[in-house]
């Protein structure tokens, strides 16, 4: 597995980062120990890097595979957004994992400057954190191209989280281009990139082999956060990443499991999938998307127009 510093001065991370929404209540559920195996076999398959976030719910197999892989790198992100809020985030992370010091610390999905600025006491909470050895770097994740051009003029931004994939699905304020070329001038500057929704949020599954080399491709991209939720996952991923085909058992293993598409609890009720889906299968009840599973061919197409990633096929 190819290893890069996630920005000037690392840390050292794994170009495959494990995305671990996949693991967490809001999406497959696995046990904490379950989990915790997963993100074990992927260590042992070279992924030192895993992504997660308070809102995940999922530090508890954090802890438990960090007891037996001291080297992992981890970050996690909070909707935190002043002094008091950011210290509460901290101290859960830090007791929920089991860790007296975080590797990286973002903020979740910025928006702008304006909400940078907003969000800037908790930016200095952190960065104090940082200062007083109980965290490596800190920074922003964001699905907006004007959020990593902004980022570059505060200080306490080390890392970014950008959404990129070659389709530019779930960019709500420019192209894949765009966001390429103000990831790329981030990265000029010494801040480390980790891309984040590579398959467009499972929309572009039926393209992955394409859509993972887009951004294996990005010169920028100092490592690439992937959900998985099997061993077989890992080690597709874990295949591709090191430049090899994907063993057949693993493609058949992993083209077997039933699969289901599954509406987050955030989705905003916009009506946008319901427009999209041509087999009828989606309504708005109560104001949220509601999906009718005997109509449902989970086909994807609704989850490529979901503004706020809320649908998803796993
Ligand atoms: S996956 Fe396809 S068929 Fe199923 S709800 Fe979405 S658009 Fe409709
Ligand atoms: S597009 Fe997303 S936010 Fe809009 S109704 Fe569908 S699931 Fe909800």
């Amino acid at each position: 597995m190819e290893m890069r510093n996630l920005g000037k001065g690392g840390p050292l991370v794994s170009r495959l980062c494990f995305g671990t929404l996949t693991l967490s209540p809001l999406q497959r559920n696995l046990s904490p120990l379950d989990g915790a195996r997963l993100l074990i076999h992927a260590r042992e398959r070279g992924v030192n890097f895993l992504d997660t976030a308070e809102f995940y719910d999922n530090y508890a197999p954090i802890r438990i595979a960090a007891k037996e892989i001291p080297d992992l790198v981890i970050c996690t992100k909070s909707y935190c957004y002043d002094e008091e809020t950011a210290q509460k985030a901290f101290e859960k992370a830090l007791k929920e994992m089991g860790r007296e010091y975080i590797d990286l610390f973002l903020l979740h999905e910025q928006e702008s400057i304006h909400t940078l600025r907003g969000h800037e006491g908790a930016l200095r909470y952190l960065a104090r954190q940082k200062e007083k050895g109980y965290i490596g770097k800190t920074g922003v994740s964001t699905h907006f191209v004007s959020c990593v051009k902004s980022a570059r003029l505060f200080p306490y931004i080390d890392v970014i989280m950008p959404l990129i994939n070659m389709s530019g699905i779930g960019i709500p304020d420019g192209t894949a281009d765009d966001m390429a070329l103000a990831a790329q001038e981030a990265h000029d500057a010494g801040i480390g990139i980790y891309g984040m929704k590579a398959l467009g949020g499972g929309s572009l599954i039926s393209k992955r082999d394409a859509a993972l080399d887009y951004v294996l491709r990005q010169p920028f991209l100092d490592s690439i956060a992937v959900g998985m939720q099997s061993r077989e996952e890992i080690d597709i991923n874990c295949d591709i990443f090191e430049g090899r085909k994907p063993e057949a058992k693993d493609e058949k293993k992993v083209a077997d499991i039933p699969r289901r598409l599954i509406i987050d609890n955030w989705c905003e009720g916009c009506g946008a999938c319901v427009k999209r889906c041509r087999q009828h299968a989606l309504s708005l009840v109560n104001g949220k998307s509601t999906v009718d599973r005997e109509k449902c061919a989970l086909c994807g197409y609704c989850a490529s127009v979901c503004p706020v990633f809320a649908i998803k096929i796993i």
